[in-house]
């Protein structure tokens, strides 16, 4: 039996195809979210279902997140991404008991419960900075993009400070150190310690449970993900592709919801 997960971000859509027998991803999708959220979903489950060679008609239940998710006529149902967070990131490391999730235009710190479910969480939701379309903004002044911001980050041989959290003022602050000589790649070793330094500073607010796990489209980027774990002083776990986890919570609430049908089901029989 299948079940799929989409998350609907506000930069990114992602969907994922799970085989409820194994529970393992079998395939996945993602696309850039665009201004139709019911049309973008179902482009990016249909990727996921061709990605995973399996029929629409085969999907048992389908579980929607993300910012978008309340606009998915074709779910069977709609969840928070705390709780997906929790979900796929419990999946893929059972140890985990702390969820850092670095998105598009928010970022989250959440703890979880031994059985993958959140006991606590804390947001960054007002402002850009630390989050995914801060570090865009910056790729554009260094004139590069954010796919390789890690690997000018790796090279420099110390970071530069970069003292301004403000996406406005940071950016304005990047152009004139890089205009007093600054490498770019000191100027993307400093931006990837920002960026961590704030995120260890939300984690902080729920408390540092180890292992933490970090997970969403900014979790691509090595650079942080090593300047995170210095920060929070704990081992940190970085699952093969990031940016799905979400999903892939999605699709194990749609696998949970199944088992508890069935379960309902042999209980009514058996009495
Ligand atoms: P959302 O769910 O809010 O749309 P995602 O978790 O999908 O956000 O993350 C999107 C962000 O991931 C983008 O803003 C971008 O900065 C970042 N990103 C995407 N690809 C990469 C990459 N290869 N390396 C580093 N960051 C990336």
């Amino acid at each position: 039996m299948i079940t799929t997960g989409v998350d609907i971000g506000s930069l990114a859509s992602k969907a994922v195809v799970l085989d409820t027998g194994t529970m393992t991803v079998i395939g996945s999708a993602v696309i850039p979210s665009g201004p139709r959220p019911a049309a973008t979903a179902e482009r990016v489950l249909r990727l996921a279902l061709s990605d995973a060679d399996a029929d629409a008609d085969t999907v048992a239940a389908t579980v929607a997140t993300g910012y978008g998710r309340e606009s998915l006529p074709f779910a069977d149902a709609t969840v928070t991404e705390i709780t997906c967070a929790a979900r796929g990131a419990h999946l893929i490391d059972g140890a985990t008991r702390t969820v850092v999730d670095i998105g598009g235009q928010d970022s989250k710190a959440i703890r979880v419960d031994e059985r993958g479910f959140p006991l606590d969480f804390a947001l960054n939701d007002r402002c850009a900075a630390g989050t995914g379309r801060f570090l865009e903004v910056m790729a554009g002044a260094l004139e590069t993009d954010v796919t390789d911001l890690e690997r000018l980050a790796l090279e420099a041989e110390a970071p530069a400070a970069i003292t301004r959290t403000c996406t406005v003022f940071a950016e304005s602050e990047i152009i004139g150190l890089l205009a007093d000589g600054a490498l770019p790649s000191a100027v993307a070793a400093g931006l990837c310690r920002a960026v961590a330094l704030r995120t260890a500073a939300l984690v902080r607010q729920i408390g540092v449970r180890p292992p933490v796990m970090l997970v969403g489209g900014v979790g691509m980027n090595r650079a942080i993900a090593s300047e995170l774990e210095r920060a929070v002083d704990s081992p940190l776990i970085t699952p093969e592709q990031p940016q799905l986890v979400v999903a892939t919570g999605a699709a194990v609430v749609a696998a949970d919801r199944i088992s508890e049908r069935s379960d309902r089901g042999s209980v009514r029989e058996g009495s």
